[in-house]
């Protein structure tokens, strides 16, 4: 049985192109426009010499909004309950916004094992999103760029213990 390993965060900071990276196809959805309907997706991912299973949570359904972040709140919690270690991920760019505090609150409470990446730092953008995510309370931020391959080997070295 391979590690489980849950990217968890909410819409839009980059988990679905985390996950396609990871795991090499285009599996997961990616679209600028919060709110699509993007399905739970699960896959095989590579990174370095390590292999692991890895849950992308998604979902905005189209629903009103008191159903949708029930749904949203019970994807991620199957998520973080199945996960060995919790990939967290903000947009390092925008910061840490009131819409990260539930997911990290669930994150937090299930006492697992958790990185924080800290997304979309290319070209040394969002270094104050960086500092600012500290105060998660989540541990030291791995900068990163999903999209652009950045910060790779220090995601490899963080989760190696735990694969
Ligand atoms: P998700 O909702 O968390 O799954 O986020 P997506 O992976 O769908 O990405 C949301 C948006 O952020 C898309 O427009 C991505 O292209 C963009 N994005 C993802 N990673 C990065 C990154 O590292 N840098 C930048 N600049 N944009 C990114
Ligand atoms: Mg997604």
């Amino acid at each position: 049985m391979s590690a489980t390993v849950a990217i968890i965060g909410r819409p839009n900071v980059g988990k679905s192109t985390l996950f396609n990276r990871l795991v090499g196809k285009k599996l997961a959805l990616v679209d600028d426009r919060p709110g699509v309907t993007r399905d739970r997706r699960e896959g095989e991912a590579a990174l370095g010499h390590l292999r692991f299973t890895v849950i992308d949570t998604a979902g905005l359904e189209e629903a009103d909004s008191a159903s949708l972040a029930g749904r949203m709140r019970a994807q991620t919690e199957t998520a973080i309950a199945q996960a060995d270690v919790i990939l967290f991920m903000i947009d390092a760019r925008l910061g840490i916004t009131p819409m990260d505090q539930p997911f990290a609150d669930l994150v937090r409470r299930s006492g697992k094992p958790v990185i924080l990446l800290a997304n979309k730092v290319e070209g040394n953008k969002g270094k104050d999103g960086v500092f600012e995510s500290y105060g998660l309370g989540l541990g030291d931020p791995v900068p990163f760029s999903a999209e652009h391959g950045e910060g790779t080997s220090d995601l490899l070295e963080a989760l190696a213990p735990f694969i």
